[in-house]
């Protein structure tokens, strides 16, 4: 039956509603060069059409993204391009061994104070740099069912002083789930610190609702999120104001980003970014070198020139707004400074 005239709308506004724009994020290699006036001859090796990690993108995200360059930063974090398919030789698909770690379904514990559980298999971005793109969530996931087994080993252990939220992201949990979660992690007497690290709060800043806002404030616990941004492009009003109220509520904001090349190898940009971040509440923490993961070596970008990007950024930023740069080397007991390798 056809709607009456003037009937109010009854399709909940797609700017608000952040579960929708991650079931919007979804689309195909060939809309979204469309949706910015490119197709695959302007890219070296053309793209993917239908990859095996397949394209989501917020179109929050999107909407960032230059129509036209198809050099643009964001555009190059998200689109499949054809180098994905090429020989990689010695490319991993668990480049970090992280199946070594895992000491409880969902939980990965690779140093000391921490514990990392793996909330959600989900993002609503797909990173087309990702070391965890071949992971395989089924096995590693915290799941409710295993909730339990992996939360007492984090209070079997008086070691653990620090819990952090990964995946996947956990923030594509519902507000609800994430409430019981961290309902549960108030109980362990041990436990001072609560982490998150999210790449969704700044792909959909709408994902600030009140009642993440309210959790987040009402915790006995320090709360620390760090947001995965690789671009200044990437902090826009938007995110910015979402950060804000953030910070409002007591989190302590830090930022991590991968070197990627072709995106943000240069000093200009990451001090451009370091700035950008700074003047939205949140320090820089780490840059990371990218993992030998399969159908991502095109974003490698070596040690040397790292080595002379991390130096150029000393020269032209306060040391606070210097992020560490770091690898990740299986079996250490920390993430391993650039200038220790
Ligand atoms: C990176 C990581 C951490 C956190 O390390 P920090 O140096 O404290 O940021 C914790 N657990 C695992 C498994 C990690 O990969
Ligand atoms: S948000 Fe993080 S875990 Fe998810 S695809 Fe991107 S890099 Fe991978």
């Amino acid at each position: 039956m056809a709607a009456p005239m003037n009937a109010p709308a009854r399709i909940p506004n797609p700017t608000t509603d952040w579960q929708q724009q991650q079931r919007a994020a979804r689309l195909s290699t060939g809309e979204l060069l469309a949706g910015l006036g490119l197709s695959a001859a302007d890219f070296p090796h053309g793209v993917i059409a239908a990859p095996d990690f397949p394209l989501s993108v917020p179109p929050h995200f999107r909407s960032l993204i230059r129509a036209g360059d198809p050099h643009d930063p964001l555009l190059l974090q998200v689109l499949a391009r054809g180098e994905e398919a090429l020989p990689q030789p010695g490319r991993l698909t668990d480049p970090l061994e992280e199946a070594d770690y895992r000491e409880a379904p969902g939980l990965l514990r690779k140093y000391r104070s921490r514990a990392l559980l793996i909330a959600s298999g989900a993002c609503a971005i797909h990173c087309r740099y990702c070391f965890r793109r071949h992971y395989d969530y089924g096995e590693a996931m915290l799941t409710r069912s295993r909730e339990a087994e992996a939360l007492a080993a984090i209070a079997a252990d008086p070691g653990i002083e620090e819990v952090i939220l990964s995946g996947g992201d956990p923030l594509s949990l519902p507000d609800e789930r994430l409430a019981a979660l961290v309902m549960s992690l108030e109980g362990i007497a041990h436990l001072t610190t609560l982490r998150l690290h999210s790449r969704t709060l700044t792909t959909i800043p709408d994902r600030v609702t009140p009642a993440l806002l309210a959790l987040l404030s009402a915790t006995r616990m320090q709360v620390v999120i760090v947001v995965h941004t690789n671009h200044a492009n990437e902090i826009s009003d938007a995110v910015a104001a979402a950060l804000g109220r953030l910070r409002q509520a007591g989190v302590t904001l830090l930022n991590q980003s991968v070197l990627l090349a072709g995106v943000n190898a240069a000093a200009p940009v990451l001090a451009a970014h370091a700035r950008r971040l700074f003047a939205a509440g949140v320090l820089p923490y780490y840059v990371h070198l990218t993992d030998p993961v399969a159908g991502a070596a095109h974003f490698d970008v070596d040690e040397a020139r790292a080595r002379a990007i991390e130096a150029e950024l000393r020269g032209v930023l306060p040391g606070y707004l210097v992020p560490r740069f770091v690898r990740e080397v299986p079996g250490r007991d920390s993430k391993t400074p650039l200038s220790a390798l």
